[in-house]
């Protein structure tokens, strides 16, 4: 519960933080779906729809993908919901294409992870992404393709993992390879380990790996007080949710790592959201280059308001996210009034 809520939290932080008309809402089922079959996962889902059917709905509370909830279950919830209350596309992001979904939506959170990255360098004159060197945790949605995209601009991704191992080259991963890998069935492919693009490394000594920047993009609470006087890097951007534990955070500040909060650096995900529902409310669906376009002018704008705070009230980038999200929900609030 404490879980859901701190992400429901973020969430209202995040969509006023790159300006987003959503509000901030979580909800999740406890369970691990890699101990479910398929049928048991959508059954799972449907059931979830039925309970929450009318507290949900296009103008209320708008789900989007998460850890473990990609595309399909997307569409078991559009389509329980429209049995229910009629055909309801906006009810639901993250939709495949087929049902519905927008271009861009699959990798946009990966996408402005490196777009953040892209903004983070420059603005510390640090120069392009390309030739600068990436440790990723995590190869999902959301890692898979943030390590795709810095490949495509020139830059190296040394290691990644999931939660099955990690593997490492130091002269770069080919991501498309490892992907196409992962896809094959075992022998021929299927885990991590057996790629032969690179070494084994355990788990644990992933996150310490000296390198340009570092991409949490798994689960919560990797970087703890003692994980931050390892790591080796002189970025983190947080992919994931709450990678960083607060005492982690105090060490990382405490010895000069920069840190790109998930507030603003996994935000592209809601934001390509928010394009969804959009559409579907219009009925109209966008070119692939006008969402990547309008999610790369999000992205920008949301980090030069970040970096002018950061900057004038010399405060960390996550307190500066946090003063414009709370300025922007209080006048909102305020402005409203109370009666
Ligand atoms: P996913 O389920 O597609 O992938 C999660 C990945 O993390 C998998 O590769 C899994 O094997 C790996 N993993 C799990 N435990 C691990 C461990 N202990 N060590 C290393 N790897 C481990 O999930 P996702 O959608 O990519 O989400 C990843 C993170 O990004 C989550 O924190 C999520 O909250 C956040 N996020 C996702 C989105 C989105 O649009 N999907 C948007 C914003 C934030």
């Amino acid at each position: 519960m404490d879980d859901v809520r701190s992400l429901a939290s973020l969430t209202t932080w995040k969509t006023a933080v790159v300006d987003v008309l959503f509000g901030g809402a979580k909800g999740g089922v406890r369970c691990d779906p890699k101990d479910l079959t398929e049928a048991e996962l959508e059954r799972i889902t449907r059931k979830f729809v039925q309970a929450l059917k009318d507290c949900v709905g296009p103008d209320k509370d708008i789900p989007g993908p998460e850890i473990s909830a990609g595309p399909k279950v997307m569409s078991w919830w559009f389509d329980e919901y429209s049995k229910y209350k009629g055909f309801s596309p906006a009810c639901v992001t993250g939709k495949p294409m087929t049902l519905h979904g927008s271009y861009g939506r699959e990798y946009a959170t990966g996408r402005g992870v490196v777009l953040a990255t892209r903004e983070l360098l420059r603005n510390e004159h640090m120069g392009k992404i390309a030739g600068k060197t990436f440790v990723i945790q995590g190869f999902g949605n959301v890692g898979g393709w943030a390590a795709e995209l810095l490949e495509l601009y020139g830059g190296k991704v040394i290691p990644v993992s999931d939660r099955t191992g990690a593997i490492y080259n130091p002269e770069g991963l080919d991501i498309r390879s490892l992907k196409r890998h992962l896809k094959a069935q075992p022998p021929f492919g299927g885990h991590l380990s057996s790629f032969p693009g690179g070494e084994r490394l355990p788990l644990e000594e992933l996150l310490s790996l000296s390198c340009d920047v570092l991409i949490p993009a798994a689960i919560p609470d990797v970087i703890t007080e003692e994980v931050a006087a390892t790591l080796d890097c002189k970025y983190v951007v947080e992919a994931a949710n709450g990678p960083t534990t607060p005492e982690g955070d105090k060490v990382l500040r405490e010895r000069g790592i920069g840190v790109l909060p998930d507030v603003y650096a996994n935000g592209g995900g809601v934001i390509v959201s928010f394009f969804e529902w959009v559409q579907n409310q219009q009925t109209f669906r966008w070119e692939e280059e006008e969402v990547n376009r309008r999610l790369d002018r999000k992205m920008s704008d949301a980090f030069e308001r970040i970096w002018d705070v950061h900057t004038t009230q010399k405060l960390p980038l996550r307190t500066a996210a946090y003063v414009l999200a709370l300025r922007s929900v209080t006048q909102a609030t305020m402005i409203r009034g109370f009666d």
